[in-house]
């Protein structure tokens, strides 16, 4: 078995060993007889799973206690639509800080249900920063402002937090959650689907501050009311129970490596490797501001689009997978979530810098 240097944005690479510790609890979980994926939602075994998980993501996190965590189904695009349904009442009207493909799909679905407001938008400059405080027009009257802090097509990071005074801030951050300690009691709401940077698509996970949930819009299914989530433990209906358990085990691997501190430090280094091999290329273009560029999803493009082909398939002959950049962008992205080790941010950096000798 050989496995390859997969950089997929997601469904994305897990870690490995959480790969074989799935494998080997694969068809008798603990004793149980029984495959997780196999159990009742209802038996204390996956309610043993799920808390343990929950505790986990807390203490990474350092979730504080008035925040409700909700494991969700329905990705990051059912948040699109649940949080305007959820916290535009009765001022129907939100700010929306559009930075990239993301973003402005959020600001789409939010248009249904009440008035946006682009706080923002880097659209004129084709998405390549991250707006600072003095960018934004916030209005004093919106229900919540509205931000991806991790834009996974076009690459481009918030590193600071949009002070927003009372009104809460939502983030979707789908793309870079558990990359680095962030300061949950900024925000209102954060969400994110699994399949990036946390386990397997299925599960979407929801931080949200006790106080938000409760005003749902009016004639709403109470699927999409976090409400009922949240009264019911995540388990309203059947939520994704394997997911759920692969993401427990993520958790576990996040804390024995030493938690989100020691990962940000990893990361840093990881995304250093490939950006010098940008950088110093005097070949590859990455567009974003420096400071604003992403940890997580480094897009970049060569001189000349007819050279893709051949890039991707030496790329493939060394184990790089899944490096083509989106369709809307072009070029190349290299998405390095938390799994990807180090060396396969070297083995594509060394190819990199050989294939821009040689074509350059
Ligand atoms: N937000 C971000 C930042 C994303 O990258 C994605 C998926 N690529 C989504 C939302 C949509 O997620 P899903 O496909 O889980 O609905």
């Amino acid at each position: 078995m050989s496995r390859v240097f997969n950089f997929s944005a997601g469904p994305a690479i897990l870690p490995e060993t959480v790969l074989q510790r799935a494998k080997d609890e694969m068809l008798d979980w603990h004793g149980s007889g029984m495959s997780v994926m196999e159990m009742s939602h209802r038996g204390k075994e996956f309610q043993s799973i799920i808390d343990q998980a929950e505790a986990d993501f807390r203490e990474l996190l350092n979730i504080p206690a008035n925040y409700k965590v909700l494991f969700l189904q329905g990705g990051g695009t059912l948040q699109f639509a649940m949080v305007p349904i959820n916290l535009m009442g009765a001022r129907k009207k939100a700010d929306y800080i559009v930075t990239g493909a993301w973003s402005e799909k959020a600001v789409s679905e939010a248009r249904r249900f009440g008035a946006v407001h682009i706080a923002a938008s880097t659209k004129a400059e084709k998405y390549t920063h991250a707006p600072s405080q003095a960018e934004l027009d916030l209005s004093p009257d919106a229900a919540y402002v509205h931000l991806c802090t991790n834009e996974t097509i076009h690459g481009v990071e918030f590193f600071g937090v949009p002070q927003t005074g009372d009104i809460p801030l939502v983030a979707d951050m789908s793309s870079h959650l558990l990359s680095r300690p962030m300061d949950v009691s900024q925000y209102g709401l954060i969400y994110a689907g699994a399949q990036k940077n946390v386990g397997p698509v299925g599960l979407t996970a929801v931080i949200v501050r006790e106080d938000l949930i409760g005003h749902v819009l009016p004639g709403m299914p109470l699927m999409l009311d976090y409400a009922t989530h949240a009264h019911h433990g995540s388990m309203y209906n059947t939520p994704p129970t394997y997911a759920i358990y692969i993401a427990g085990l993520v958790f576990q691997w996040l804390k024995d490596l030493g938690g989100l501190t020691a990962m940000e430090k990893i990361n840093v280094a990881k995304a250093k490797v490939i950006y010098d091999a940008i950088d110093n290329s005097g070949f590859y273009v990455n567009p974003v501001a420096k400071p604003d560029r992403s940890r997580m999803n480094i897009p970049f493009t060569l001189p000349d689009a007819a050279l893709d082909a051949e890039f991707l398939a030496g790329a493939k002959e060394r184990g790089i997978q899944q490096i083509k950049g989106h369709k809307s962008v072009g070029g190349m992205r290299a998405s390095i979530y938390n799994a990807m080790p180090m060396a396969g941010c070297q083995a594509l950096a060394d190819y990199m810098t050989e294939f821009a000798r040689i074509r350059g």
